[in-house]
């Protein structure tokens, strides 16, 4: 697909102008300090071919899109248990929002708002001795870039200010839906969310979804073909807040997006993908990023459907 250059070139001339409209995300104090008017995209296809585009190679927060990664983790730990304790339909409600668990005793909807991944984060820390190290283990695996890691300043900065998060952390816990005290969890969760890769690496690191589920730099099959399509199926109904439906609508393949203005995807039997441009729309989603991968599908008429 040699043509995906020339659309990447045509797709930053016309969403350039639009970086650094919307907000950077300000409620973690070391991410509203990154530059607002970035834009980097990459795509890359199963046979390894790299096309890239803008601040594709400039290293930024990976946050929620870290969930993917978790989530994929903890998969091959615990398989369909998992189901016992986190649900898979979209919240309908914000990423951080409390309000469902009340009612749903303490079961978050899915695995990509914060409750769910905070769920996932606990199964994490039960399987392993240092849930840190082995998330950061399993992305340079999945990318072949061996040496990415997670940045402690930002892992710092979200520790001091997880409020909300540790009150999900506690709220689960009273419902018995945490197993790990509460402080080792949000911990490996900050931690996790703190990984900081580029564009080129995310898109390399999504691709084993694109290639039902064997990692396509190394062979070795991370999930089974059955389970490479739930949780892109995941991605697509849940992976960008509460805009999911509209993300169908507009880019029309799984997606998943973090307030690091990151946004991965992936077309199934063909490449993986992501763009990033730090400001975000009032869901959470990168507003140049949004509008970039609507492009991409349109330009190049490959999306789901
Ligand atoms: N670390 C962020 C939080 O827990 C992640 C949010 C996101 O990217 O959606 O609030």
């Amino acid at each position: 697909m040699g043509g995906y250059s020339t659309v990447l070139e045509q797709i930053e001339e016309e969403t350039r102008p639009l970086a650094g409209r919307g907000e950077v995300a300000q409620y973690i104090p070391e991410l509203a300090g990154v530059r607002a008017d970035q834009f980097g995209m990459a795509v890359v296809t199963l046979d390894g071919t790299v096309h890239a585009c803008g601040e594709a190679r400039v290293p930024f927060s990976i946050q929620s899109i870290s969930k993917l990664f978790s989530l994929t983790l903890a998969f091959t730990c615990v398989g369909d248990a998992l189901w016992q304790r986190v649900g898979r339909e979209p919240s309908g409600t914000a990423f951080n929002s409390l309000v469902q668990l009340e009612t749903e005793k303490g079961i978050p909807r899915n695995p990509f708002i914060n409750a769910g991944a905070l769920v996932v984060t606990d199964v994490l820390c039960t399987r392993f001795v240092n849930p840190e190290t082995a998330l950061v283990e399993f992305v340079r695996r999945l990318s072949g870039n061996a040496t990415l890691d997670y940045d402690l300043r930002v892992a710092r900065s979200e520790l001091d200010t997880a409020f909300r998060n540790r009150a999900m952390a506690h709220f689960m816990r009273s419902f018995g839906n945490l197993h790990n005290p509460v402080d080792d969890v949000i911990d490996a969760y900050c931690r996790h969310c703190a990984i900081r890769m580029d564009c080129v690496d995310l898109a390399r690191a999504v691709a084993f979804l694109a290639n039902g589920g064997v990692n396509p730099w190394t062979g070795e099959r991370i999930v089974s073909e059955s389970s490479a399509k739930r949780l892109s199926a995941l991605m697509l109904t849940c992976g960008t807040y509460d805009a999911a439906g509209d993300f169908a609508y507009r880019v029309g393949i799984p997606c998943k997006s973090g307030v690091g203005g990151g946004i991965v995807g992936h077309i199934p039997g063909e490449l993986g993908l992501c763009v990033w441009s730090p400001a975000l729309e009032a869901t959470g989603n990168s507003l140049a990023g949004s509008v970039a991968l609507e492009r991409f599908t349109t330009l190049t008429g490959r999306s789901l459907f």
